[in-house]
């Protein structure tokens, strides 16, 4: 056995920036990926054969995944759990479903159940069912769940590193290894779940060419009395406000716009909630918000390459669209076992690119649905006029508007669509 001194001249070795702290490696016999110019002798028995980077809905449940299959797996982050994340909190069913297959189900409260979906713009209201009983769809504070995820993500066997950022990559060879604040890892595969302005996407080459102008901005209200247990969603000019339940007195407010309206939200975050519930009707009387807001954008960000090197891509990393779908947490999970797979098969196959590949295309049919929906909202929501008459028209039909929403959330296919159902909010 290599003795101390020897490991840590073996460590020197490295190419490494001088505030690295420690290296660590994990490499297996079975993985004949190209050597990295990191010694074998650094690498430590028990040490992550995966790394990965985020600890929010995406990396937490690929994490949890892929030490199903086996593997030994460090999740890092550089915040301190809870931490605030813009989100408006609502868990379509899929996501529900993805969170009882990963078992924090039980360990999630308060939450709120969400049994409708109601669109309101220039006077006119549109209701759909959200959910069943068998599939319900659930409000849940970020703090809550985020921790729910990282414990059960603890009980796995995952080694969970908090208040650790991921500075950088180095590329060795075909491979990158990983320099954090405290080390430099060098694992068989680098899962970056790292949110919407993954720094490793940038840095791996795969950030997207364009971006959207969209910014969104979220908060926490204390009611004075329990809501309704529905998502609402009031279309304003350039903007959308949401309201939705995350507890038996408790609700999330976000506030999605486009364009300048929502360029001026990263400059005045805390003024900005108020006037937008006045502009579209919202009586707050009684509210008392519990924090002020914080944002996220711009969106759409949406890269066309999911991988490089032994680098992949999860969550909103790997693409997001926009709150207006109400999708992100629910992709994120439910696309999870799908990266866990592709992690475990390119692990298995010694470095096959091509399973990567099928990630892609397997999450690109989870997204597709709901981003296609998304997009016609926002047209709808782009003018006012528009948006009046297309809540109309799903007012009237209330069975299509539940429909579309099925669709929206993963929950029925393309084709269970009639062809009034999509003509339905431009029929007014
Ligand atoms: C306004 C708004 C409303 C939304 N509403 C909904 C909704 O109602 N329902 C829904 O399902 N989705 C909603 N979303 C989307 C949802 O919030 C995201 O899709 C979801 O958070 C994605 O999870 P994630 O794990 O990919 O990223 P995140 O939750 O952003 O987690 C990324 C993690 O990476 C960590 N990290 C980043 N950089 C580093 C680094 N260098 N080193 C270490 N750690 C790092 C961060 O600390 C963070 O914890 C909304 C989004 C917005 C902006």
């Amino acid at each position: 056995m290599a003795t101390f001194l020897e490991q840590v001249l073996a460590c020197l070795t490295i190419i490494v920036t001088p505030h690295s702290l420690a290296c660590a490696a994990p490499l297996t016999a079975r993985l004949p990926l190209p050597a990295v110019r990191v010694p074998a002798s650094c690498y430590h028995a028990g040490m992550a054969e995966v790394v990965v980077v985020g600890g929010g809905p995406a990396g937490a449940a690929v994490a949890i995944h892929v030490a199903r299959w086996g593997h030994a797996v460090l999740l890092l982050d550089r915040a301190a759990f809870p931490r605030r994340k813009a989100c408006g909190e609502g868990l379509f069913p899929r996501g529900v479903a993805a969170l009882q297959d990963l078992g924090v189900l039980s360990a999630l409260q308060p939450t709120a159940s969400l049994q409708a979906l109601r669109f309101h713009a220039g006077g006119a209201t549109a209701g759909a069912r959200l959910g069943s009983p068998a599939r319900p769809a659930l409000g849940v504070s970020r703090a809550v769940l985020d921790c729910a995820l990282l414990d059960a993500a603890r009980s796995s066997g995952v080694e969970v590193s908090l208040g650790e950022r991921a500075v950088r990559l180095l590329p060795q060879g075909d491979r990158f290894v990983l320099e954090t604040d405290r080390r430099v890892l060098a694992p068989a595969v680098i899962v970056a779940a790292d949110g919407l302005n993954s720094r490793l996407r940038r840095q791996a080459g795969l950030e997207p060419k364009r971006s959207g102008r969209r910014y969104g901005l979220s908060a926490h209200v204390e009611l004075p009395a329990a809501p309704d247990p529905a998502v609402e969603v009031h279309f304003g000019r350039g903007f959308e406000v949401y309201r939705t339940p995350v507890g038996e007195r408790g609700l999330n407010v976000a506030v999605l716009a486009s364009g300048r309206a929502g360029a001026s939200y990263r400059g005045g975050l805390a003024d900005s909630l108020e006037p937008a519930l006045d502009a579209v009707g919202i009586a707050h009387d009684g509210w008392r918000f519990l924090e002020p807001p914080v944002g996220a954008g711009p969106f759409p960000r949406l890269p066309t390459r999911l991988w490089a090197r032994n680098l992949v891509l999860a969550g909103d990393a790997a693409g997001f669209f926009d709150g207006i779908t109400g999708e992100g947490m629910s992709l994120a999970l439910a696309a999870a076992p799908e990266c866990a797979r592709a992690v475990h098969e390119f692990l298995a196959s010694g470095g096959d690119t091509s399973v990567l590949a099928l990630y892609k295309r397997r999450r690109r049919s989870l997204a597709r649905n709901s981003e296609l929906l998304g997009r016609l909202t926002l047209l709808l929501a782009s003018h006012p006029a528009l948006a009046a008459r297309a809540v109309r028209g799903l007012a009237r039909r209330p069975a299509s508007f539940s429909r579309l929403a099925a669709v929206s959330n993963g929950e029925a296919s393309l084709g269970s669509l009639r062809p009034l159902d999509l003509l339905s909010p431009l029929l007014g």
